[in-house]
Formats: C-alpha cells, structure tokens, sequence
C-alpha cells in the first residue's frame, strides 16, 4: 500500500503531536505514524504494575548500561511519553538558551520563544497546582524548605480538572493530565491529519540526497509506503537516531546518537509522625530550586502501595515495617543537570544505551542526598531512608551504591548552527538530506536542569512555524492560518505543500 501526504510525521509523543496539528492546521496535508496504539483511558485501572506493562514500552524495563546502569522508561502510544509523565510544566531557562546561543549558534532565546510556549501552554491548560491539591506529601516538603529558608513553590502543571488520582505517571483515570494524544492528537485529526497506530516505521526512504518518504510495517495491513516530500522523525531521544542509522542516513558531524543527557534522579523516602497518604494529591506538584544553579534540582514524587512498595530502598523485615506504615510515609526527589553523557549505538535494528555518571555529577548526587536527608529532618521525619546500601553516607557514595532512574533523556541529535557541527542545524533539519527534519527531545542540544516536555513542544511548534513559512508572523495564540510554504530554500514551496 502506498500513501501519500505533504508532511509525514513519525512518532506522536510530545514533538510529533504537537508538530503535527500545527502543520495540518495550517493547511498541509499530513500523515502521522505512531507505533504504539491509541490507549483507552477506560482501561486505565491505577495499578502500577499493570499500567506499566501497557503504557511503557517494553513495560518500562528500558535501562542504561554504564556505571551505574539507569532505568530509563519510556511512553509508547498517542501521546507517547506524555501519556505517562507527570504533567510538569517548566519554559526553557533563559540561562540554557544562552548558553546554547553562545556554545551551540542557535538563534533562540525567551522574547522569541515566549510565542511558541504561550501557544503550547494554552492548548494544555497549563496552571499552577493549587496547595489543597498538592497533598500532604508536598505539605511535608514545604514545611522542611521553609524551616531551611530554602527557595521552594508549587509547580506549573498541564491537568485540567485534576481531582489528585495520584497516579500520573500510570494513565491518569480522569483524563485530567493533557497529553497530546488528547490535546493535539484530536486537533490534528480535526485539521484533515491521517493518525496511523500500530505503524512502526521501518526506514526514510532517502532518494538522490532528499528524504521522499518512510516505509512502514502497520499492525493489520503490512507494508505501507508513505511518499512525502517533508519527513520529521519524532520518536523521541533513544529511538530517532536507531531510525536515522536504520535509514542509512548520512551522518557529516559524526555525532548521531552522542551527547545523550538524561537528568538522572533518585529519591528519599521519610516516616512522618502524621498521616500522609503520598498517593493523595498530586505525585509531582513542589519543588525545592535553593540548589538548581549548583545541578540540583528537588522535586517531589510520589504513588500508591504498590509503586511505593518497588521504590522502597530497603529489604526483608526493614522493608515489611516501612510498608505496614506507609499511611505515615512521604517520599521526595532530586534530579542532577548532568554533565555527564552518554551515547545510543544501534546494534541488530535496536538501540543500546551507554551512559557512565562523570565525578562531577556524582558529588551532585553525594550533595543532593545530603540535601534531602536535611529537608525532611526539618520537616520533623521520624526516619529518612536515603537510596544507598546500609551503613554508606551520602559524602561516601560510589556511582554502584546509587539508585538511578531516568526520565528526560535528551540530546543525540544535537541542533547546532555552526557549520559542520550537530546531526540537525539551527532549524532542526537533518544535515546531509534534504527535506528531512526532527521534531523531539534528541534535538535539545543540552541538559536543561528542569523537565523538558515544554522546551520539545515549544521548538515542534517553532519548527512547525518554519514549515510553513510563518516565521516572518508573530506566533500567537490563535495565529494559525499562515502562508502555506515552505521556507526551506532546498525545497519547490508550491510543489511541497498544498494551499489549503
Ligand atoms: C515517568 C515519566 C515522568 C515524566 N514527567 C515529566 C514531567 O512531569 N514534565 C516533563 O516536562 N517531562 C516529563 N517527562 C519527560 C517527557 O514526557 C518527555 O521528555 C517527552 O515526552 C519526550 O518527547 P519526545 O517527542 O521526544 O518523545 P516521546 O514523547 O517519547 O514520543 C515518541 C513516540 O515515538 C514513537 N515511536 C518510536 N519509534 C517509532 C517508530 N519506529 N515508528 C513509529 N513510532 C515510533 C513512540 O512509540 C512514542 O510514542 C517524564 C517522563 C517519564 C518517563
């Protein structure tokens, strides 16, 4: 079977979503291929390790190898990893833009990016959490940061009507948490979009240096070809560079799959005199910014028995007694701005993830602990149970005495304006082919030291701006319908996007 679209999207998670509706609503046709399936929020019971096995790809056992391995979950579905992350909402820092404006020659910083976020943020309700629906895991964290005089406050979420499930990173059982595949998804499926589940994109067809398509394997009718002048591959950090390699893209800066950052992040739980039902309220709604400039970054996490009693850090009868008083338990997280990086090989058609913690990010994870035994010491914790074998202090941690996980992974096709340098250029198109664009977490050239779910859709949209040939319009809420032509001097306009 063969298809055929202006643009053909792969992958439709936070880039590919949102790149998706932008460009069908302003007038391109579009084709998105997305892997995973749609997931029906009925189904959706709040039980970890049930929601796990459906939600994550490979039932979110996908892990670093390195010193120390890293868990390193990722979605599968429309709205990819947004379906199952915890809805926090951060803009790039202004000092990350700068540094990628001095380092990396991108012409990108907060006056002119501010369109683009205020765009994503309308479309996902974006609001600060209210503190009666933070939780009383949050209230203990605000007690110890206050005791401390340390800089703190409620975080800006996308969950509208959010009743505090406690659940987020599970499938949220009121559709509350707008992910794209409820957000984007619909509005590109409205604006003309061809939505494809269950279609694993094989290759780019890549023809005389121009990227004309993808070939496809969709679940229940085989092969199919997508022709397209436009490709943008949005499969996320781990996966578009296996795709990239899969396609035999040509790779002139030598970087493809290299700079991968992850923001690795571990967590403290603490027995409280008082009850604190974590699963009530919302899991991830404080954060404790005192250390951000130092790399460290204290958020909070929380979930029902049965996510407390994997992430518990203890065993046999400690264990047991922790979990016969978790009405009484809070837990709370730290995530490193790393400077660490790590690197995504394909090996067979699959990626394999190599990612060793650099000293300087490992006293990062020695202070953090620090930092997190204090904040619930202040918070009045009966016990603090650090993520460390028995009898290790925090100053004295080794990277295999950490308990790492992962969930920003960032990085490993790297936007770099300076000639020569980075797989995607200052515009986010693939070096070395033309007509072939990126649209997801592995353009974002470094660690950004706060959740980047926002920063992926603000440049999609950017990106989607570019497309189309708006970037001369102020990208305003509402300012869709630009000139539908291409601005990319390698392509015919008119021969490439049809006027809608
Ligand atoms: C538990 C958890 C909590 C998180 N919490 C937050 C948070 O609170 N705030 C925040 O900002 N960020 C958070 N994140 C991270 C954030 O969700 C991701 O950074 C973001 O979704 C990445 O966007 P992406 O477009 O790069 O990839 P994804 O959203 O992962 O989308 C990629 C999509 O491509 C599809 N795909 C892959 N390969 C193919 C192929 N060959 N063919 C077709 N389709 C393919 C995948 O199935 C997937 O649906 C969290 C992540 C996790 C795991």
């Amino acid at each position: 079977m063969t298809d055929s679209a202006d643009v053909c999207v792969v992958g439709a998670g936070a880039g590919g979503a949102v790149l998706a509706a932008e460009l069908a609503e302003g007038g391109a046709r579009v084709t998105l291929l997305e892997q995973g399936p749609a997931h029906d929020p009925d189904g959706f019971t709040a039980r970890p390790p049930e929601m796990m096995a459906k939600l994550y790809r490979d039932a979110g056992q996908t892990a670093t190898l390195g010193s120390p391995p890293i868990l390193l979950p990722v979605g599968r579905g429309l709205g990819g990893t947004t379906l199952v992350n915890s809805g926090t909402c951060f803009r790039t820092p202004a000092h990350v833009l700068e540094r990628w404006a001095r380092e990396f020659a991108l012409d990108l910083d907060e006056a002119s990016l501010a369109p683009c976020f205020e765009r994503v943020e309308s479309a996902l309700s974006v609001a600060e959490v209210a503190p009666d629906l933070a939780g009383e895991n949050a209230a203990v964290a605000r007690r110890g940061a206050e005791r401390l005089g340390w800089s703190h406050g409620y975080l800006r979420r996308n969950a509208r009507g959010c009743v505090g499930s406690g659940v987020c990173a599970f499938g949220c059982p009121t559709s509350a948490k707008q992910h794209t595949g409820i957000t984007y998804i619909p509005r590109a499926r409205a604006a003309g979009a061809r939505i494809v589940t269950g279609a694993d994109v094989k290759r780019v067809i890549v023809r005389s240096g121009r990227a004309v398509g993808v070939e496809a394997h969709v679940a229940g009718r085989g092969s199919v070809e997508v022709r397209a002048p436009v490709v943008a591959l949005a499969c996320g950090t781990i996966h578009t560079p296996v795709l990239l390699d899969r396609s035999r893209v040509p790779d002139p800066s030598g970087e493809r799959g290299r700079n991968l950052s992850l923001h690795p992040a571990t967590a403290a739980f603490a027995l409280m005199d008082d009850v604190v039902d974590m699963a009530r309220g919302v899991p991830q709604s404080f954060f404790v910014d005192e250390f951000a400039r130092e790399g460290v970054m204290l958020e909070g996490v929380a979930g029902p028995p049965a996510y407390a009693a994997m992430a518990l850090p203890l065993t046999g009868e400690r264990h047991d007694a922790a979990m016969a008083n978790y009405r009484h338990l809070a837990q709370f997280g730290l995530m490193v701005s790393d400077q660490s990086r790590g690197r995504v090989r394909t090996v067979g058609r699959h990626p394999v993830i190599r990612y060793d913690l650099c000293a300087a990010d490992l006293a990062r994870f020695r202070a953090g602990l620090g930092r997190l035994r204090e904040l619930f010491e202040a918070a009045g914790a009966r016990e603090v149970y650090l993520p460390l074998p028995a009898g290790v202090e925090p100053e004295h941690a080794q990277p295999g005495d950490l308990k790492l996980m992962a969930f920003h992974p960032l990085g490993t096709a790297r936007a770099d304006g300076r000639p020569g340098h980075g797989v995607t250029d200052g515009r986010l198109a693939v070096r070395g082919v033309r007509g072939l664009y990126l649209a997801d977490g592995s353009v974002v050239p470094s660690a950004l030291g706060v959740n980047p779910q926002l920063t992926i859709m603000a440049l999609a949209t950017r990106l989607a701006d570019t497309l189309l040939d708006r970037s001369g319009t102020p990208s305003a809420p509402g300012a869709r319908a630009g000139t539908v032509a291409l601005a990319n001097g390698h392509l015919n306009t008119k021969e490439v996007l049809c006027p809608s």
